[in-house]
């Protein structure tokens, strides 16, 4: 479904991300490891389309190149960015939030059927949606981010650090909510510090440093691998 070659992304002479190489499959949760300003919100910025790729750069959701297209073709294509600090409304209410996720075409005819699944998923939004999104709590907030991400009908969920910031109840909530999202058959590639929790709910994983993708493998290995505990695990 995502396939991923050749992306760099340059800040002037700074290489953030070199030639970074992954895939997601339909059906996964895939999750990126690494420590502070490794590069993964470099890279789902420019899967997004948010930040330009360096040229060489091939990125393709369920066949069909992106690299070249704006933001806003790139979520009509499929793919919707949850950025890290959520950048949700925060002078709307929820259900204005929401509904400005449904603004792409392809999900304007299903907008009724998409907001009852994130009111399923997220039952509190469903209690807060004449609340001002501002004045909810960080968890809230998150679901508020997510589920407008959602009402784009999206074939694959980006997440930059869904976890920041969060409770360990919240936490543990956000990434179940992650499991019952790829059940209703969306993909999910996030990028986290929270290496425990994620790779519990991960199929794959993929770990960078310094801009370079150095390792991947099944999330149970992953974890069970004594350096990756060391690294990301706090040892063990
Ligand atoms: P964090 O977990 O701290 O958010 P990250 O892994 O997401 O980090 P990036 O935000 O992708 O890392 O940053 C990768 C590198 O690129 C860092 O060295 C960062 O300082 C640098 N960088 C990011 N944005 C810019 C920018 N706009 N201009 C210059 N350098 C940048």
């Amino acid at each position: 479904m995502l396939d991923v070659a050749g992306l760099s992304v340059l800040y002037g002479k700074h290489r953030a991300l070199d030639q970074a190489a992954l895939t997601v499959g339909a059906g996964e949760i895939v999750v990126i490891l690494g420590a502070n300003g490794a590069g993964k919100s470099s890279l789902l910025r420019a899967v997004a389309g948010l930040l330009p790729a360096s040229p060489g750069a091939q990125v393709t959701l369920s066949g069909r190149e992106l690299m070249g297209l704006s933001a806003h073709a790139i979520v009509e294509a499929g793919l919707a960015l949850v950025p890290e600090g959520r950048a949700i409304f925060g002078d709307l209410t929820v259900r204005e939030n929401l509904l400005l996720g449904a603004f792409a075409r392809r999900a304007r005819t299903d907008e009724a059927r998409n907001r009852a699944r994130v009111l399923a998923l997220f039952p509190r939004l469903a209690e807060r949606l004449g609340q001002t999104a501002r004045t909810m709590s960080g968890g809230e907030q998150q679901m508020v981010a997510i589920g407008r991400a959602l009402m784009s009908a999206p074939e694959l969920l980006l997440l930059d650090e869904p976890s920041l910031g969060l409770s360990p109840l919240l936490c543990t909530e956000l990434f179940r909510a992650l499991e019952r999202i790829r059940g209703d058959g969306i993909s999910v590639l996030l990028v986290e510090q929270n290496a425990r929790k994620s790779l519990a709910v991960a199929d794959r994983g993929y770990l960078i440093e310094n801009g370079r993708i150095v390792g991947s493998g099944r999330a149970a290995d992953l974890s069970g691998d004594p350096a990756v505990q060391r690294a990301y695990l706090g040892g063990r």
